[in-house]
């Protein structure tokens, strides 16, 4: 038994975790950071696009060191169907650094190196097992033999947040309400991706991909470049996928094949490989966010938006890490730790992370639904560029009669009509 006291701890030095103990180590707090993992981020699964904007706000004007890989400023969205790729590319001149390729097991090492610097006292290596809970208050964390004590005890332990489970302070993650990803990298010179993607160093490109890439499953590819690395792999919708019987593992492999991506990959070496839950049941499963002496952050609370086009769960996770850390620094002024002191956690979650949430609220339903998206659709694209610049010889058809022909068949008018009402509520 240890006689160590701490205002606050923080489980995990993912994004969030490592956010909360920075802000709460700034404000001069006597907090502990624990990290199962042997370091930060080295367990930690990313697609890899980091929106800069919550750095900024964690540390204002003081990220200039972190290691970003590539300044996204060409966007690529691809629809895939029978060995083609069909993509709207996009040179967004005035993207003005707003979003990095990372990699997490340098972000995440970084932000926990900042967070000691600024006085935080982190552990890696460890596991919480629990918390520890006295007349329903969560007083500290259990690590094996060890206890340590705090005033507030603040979960960022990701999606699988079990601590809180076997506290029963959340209820574990349904399937429903979750996707799984998996991401490969693979090494590649610098110069030649810069060859590839037609870029130069430092600026690189974000690729979206449905179709194909998922087997019609719902879900989509993300590509990312990064310094002298490619991120490469795919998101499913756990429900979807479970339905369609395919293995991840040859979902990855064809995707490498796939001839609208292979031609990024020759020569490359894969160097890792991992996969992972992502919390993407929106604001219809988010679970309370405080209890006595405790506050839940980033994956661990669900806070989570995947519309189709952009992923984002490191900036919400970055920003309610600020949130529970400015609610505990309250909470410490006024020497009080139940719920009901805590309640501005959730107020400051409102103002901003909870707000996307609520526009986004439809957008999982109408991914899982909308199927079109992810098999007709991409195939009709596709047939629809192939009868517009296969010129063979035959007689020319007008533009409609091409789109006539590309129809024919497949999906009527009226349920294009009727996906595109609900694209237009749910996105
Ligand atoms: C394939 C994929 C693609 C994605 N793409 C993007 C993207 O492009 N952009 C984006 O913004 N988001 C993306 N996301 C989501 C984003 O990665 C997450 O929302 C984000 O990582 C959440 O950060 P977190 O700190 O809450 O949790 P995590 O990153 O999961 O960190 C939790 C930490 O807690 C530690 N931990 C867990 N239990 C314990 C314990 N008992 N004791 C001690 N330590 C513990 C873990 O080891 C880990 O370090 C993607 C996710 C996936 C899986």
């Amino acid at each position: 038994m240890s006689d160590e006291k701490f205002q606050v701890i923080v489980i995990g030095a993912g994004v969030a975790g490592c956010a909360a103990a920075y802000r709460l180590a700034k404000a001069g707090r006597e907090v502990l950071l624990v990290e199962r993992a042997k370091t930060a981020g080295a367990k930690n699964v990313t697609g890899g696009r980091l929106y800069t904007y919550a750095l900024e706000e964690l540390m204002p004007g003081e990220w200039a060191d972190a290691p970003l890989e590539r300044e996204i400023t060409r966007e690529i969205v691809m629809m895939m169907a029978n060995g083609n790729g069909i993509a709207l590319d996009s040179r967004l001149s005035s993207m003005d650094k707003l979003s990095y390729s990372v990699l997490r097991a340098k972000l995440d090492a970084w932000l926990a190196a900042k967070a000691e610097d600024a006085g935080a006292m982190v552990v890696t290596g460890s596991t919480v097992d629990e918390l520890m809970v006295r007349d329903g208050k969560v007083c500290g964390v259990k690590l094996g033999d060890e206890e340590l004590e705090a005033d507030l005890v603040i979960s960022a332990e990701g999606v699988n947040a079990l601590t809180a489970e076997r506290s029963g302070l959340i209820t574990p993650v349904k399937l429903d309400n979750v996707a799984v990803g998996v991401k490969q990298v693979f090494k590649l010179p610098e110069a030649v991706i810069n060859e590839r993607f037609n870029t130069v160093s430092g600026k690189g490109a974000a690729m979206m991909c449905v179709g194909e890439c998922t087997k019609g499953v719902s879900g989509g590819a993300f590509l990312y470049t990064n310094k002298d690395s490619i991120s490469l792999g795919i998101v499913v919708d756990s429900q979807s996928w479970k339905k369609a019987k395919l293995p991840l593992a040859d979902m990855t492999e064809e995707l490498n094949q796939h001839p609208a991506l292979a031609c990024y990959l020759e020569g490359a070496e894969l160097v890792e490989y991992s996969a992972h839950l992502i919390p993407e049941g929106g604001i219809h499963a988010v679970p309370r966010f405080c209890a006595d002496g405790f506050m839940i952050a980033g994956d661990a609370a669900g806070l989570v938006v995947n519309n189709g086009f952009t992923v984002r769960g490191m900036d919400y996770a970055i920003l309610s890490g600020i949130a529970a850390a400015d609610t505990a620094n309250e909470a410490i002024e006024a020497n009080a730790y139940a719920a009901a002191a805590l309640k501005g956690y959730e107020t400051r979650l409102r103002q901003r992370v909870l707000k996307d949430m609520e526009t986004y609220k439809n957008s999982h339903s109408f991914m899982v639904e909308a199927t079109n998206i992810f098999t007709a659709y991409p195939g009709m694209a596709a047939d629809m560029m192939r009868n517009i610049y296969a010129v063979d010889g035959s007689p020319a058809k007008r533009l409609t009669g091409i789109a006539k022909q590309t129809l024919a068949g497949k999906l009527s008018l009226f349920d294009m009509a009727k996906d595109a009402f609900k694209a237009v509520k749910s996105l």
